[in-house]
């Protein structure tokens, strides 16, 4: 699985809250810890549908 973030996401931090390993703020804008997707993909998913943006993208391989 292949998670990124879109360049509208706003900063809201819905997806941190969600899934703090994967995803954290920095400089207002959701950044993407990939070493810990492995094993976490629903919560990766979970965060790609609550974002109230739909900038997290969840590409499977
Ligand atoms: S939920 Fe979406 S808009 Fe909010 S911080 Fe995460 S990626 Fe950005």
């Amino acid at each position: 699985m292949h998670v990124k973030i879109l360049n509208n996401c706003i900063g809201c931090s819905a997806c941190v809250q969600i899934n703090p390993e994967i995803f954290e703020i920095f400089n207002n804008y959701a950044v993407v810890n990939d070493f810990y997707i492995e094993n976490n993909e629903e919560l990766c998913i979970d965060a790609s549908l609550e974002c109230p943006v739909g900038a997290i993208i969840v590409e499977m391989n």
